[in-house]
């Protein structure tokens, strides 16, 4: 079981920690195992339309006003 390493909280398996909000890991793996599965299920037109980081800026907007 990995830990958050932003607060040391367990995760379980989760790419944003549920304590603290932050990114619980910092490896790509994770992020692009995350595009392919959330992105994923988006227009594909819409993702080819912008740079990785333009996407990576969106997609953590995203995370923040959900979980805000
Ligand atoms: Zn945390």
């Amino acid at each position: 079981m990995s830990k958050c390493v932003h607060c040391d909280a367990n995760n379980k398996g989760w790419f944003y920690c549920r304590s603290c909000g932050e990114k619980a890991s910092v490896s790509k793996f994770s992020t692009n195992m995350w595009m392919r599965t959330e992105r994923g299920k988006r227009s594909d037109i819409e993702f080819r339309t912008q740079t990785i980081d333009e996407s990576v800026d969106e997609m953590n907007k995203e995370r923040n006003t959900r979980y805000a």
